[in-house]
């Protein structure tokens, strides 16, 4: 298995990144991740307000896939997300869903217990459920942040971006160049205080590539749904843009006018909050796979 060592961070997920390694597609490879401090923040005793914000969500990357061009669908396969020991979560004043309310910086640290299946907090044990935050590909135009989630990707913070979950993206530029970090060991629907369990980890994943196909933003198939994951400047603008490209989808795999096939989606389809909290928001839009089989769903994507 080919391994993309965590000193190999991108800050931006921009035209011109260079490949860290080039792979095939099928091939299994293992990204080791720092948390999204780049590891300035240790103990209780490392606030937010005192490390350096140049080196914040770092992913780990880019990896170039031999044959991917512009034009076709990137699936990554999550084979397993291995969490490091120790998580750390914060807040910070003006930061997260009450900005005004938080008085000062706090660092907590979580613990992680894989065997268990758990984390500590405060003493409270919740479940482990491990999701990879920062994920995507090269833009095809202009440079993001890795901070910010786009169409190509970046920081979507989608609790469905986990363990057994293909997410494919639509390649933009040659060799498609798939970064990934900010792994998180739990977090809650939205993202409140502005971090989940910030975690290095170890994610394994395996590459498949279906040629001539196009999404207009990444998708997540779980076990048992398919999760458009769209990100815009408010909710509303991301819900909108995740309901469209499932009423697009649904229209034509089910072969539906506009119409019904939006009326199913309001019937069948779940809007759910990914995060709240980073420079875009980020919502999805969630079928389940009983209704929209995703065979069905990657041929209407290849236009057949
Ligand atoms: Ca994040
Ligand atoms: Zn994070």
């Amino acid at each position: 298995m080919k391994i993309v060592r965590s000193d190999t961070n991108i800050y931006a997920f921009s035209t011109d990144m260079k490949p860290v390694l080039e792979v095939f597609p099928g091939e299994r490879i293992l990204f080791e991740t720092n948390d999204c401090f780049a590891g300035q923040i240790r103990s209780e005793n490392d606030l937010c307000t005192e490390i350096n914000f140049d080196y914040i969500n770092p992913a780990t990357g880019p990896v170039a896939v031999k044959g991917a061009d512009k034009g076709d669908l990137l699936g990554v396969f999550i084979e397993n997300i291995e969490v490091g020991k120790q998580a750390v979560s914060v807040v910070i004043p003006g930061e997260g869903i009450l900005p005004d309310k938080v008085g000062s910086s706090v660092t907590r640290t979580v613990m992680t217990d894989e065997e268990k299946g758990t984390c500590t907090f405060a003493g409270i044990t919740l479940p482990l459920k491990p999701m990879v935050g920062v994920i995507g590909v090269a833009p095809g135009e202009g440079s993001f942040p890795t901070g910010t989630p786009a169409a190509h990707g970046g920081n979507m913070d989608t609790n469905d971006i986990r363990k057994g979950t293909t997410v494919w993206f639509p390649v933009r530029q040659k060799g498609a160049m798939l970064a990934l970090g900010d792994c998180h060991a739990v977090m809650g629907d939205g993202e409140v205080c502005c971090s989940g369990a910030e975690v290095p980890a170890k994610v394994t994943v395996r590459l498949e590539l279906v040629k001539g196909a196009f999404a207009p933003w990444p998708i997540a198939v779980t076990e048992k749904e398919i999760v458009i994951i769209a990100s815009d400047d408010t909710m509303e603008q991301a819900a909108a843009a995740a309901g469209e490209a499932m009423t697009e989808l649904v229209q034509k795999c089910l072969g539906l006018t506009f119409e019904d096939a939006l009326i199913l989606c309001s019937l069948a389809m779940d809007l759910r909050i990914s995060q709240v909290v980073d420079p875009k928001k980020t919502v999805r839009a969630v079928m389940p796979l009983e209704i929209l089989p995703w065979e069905k769903a990657k041929a209407a994507l290849s236009g057949c």
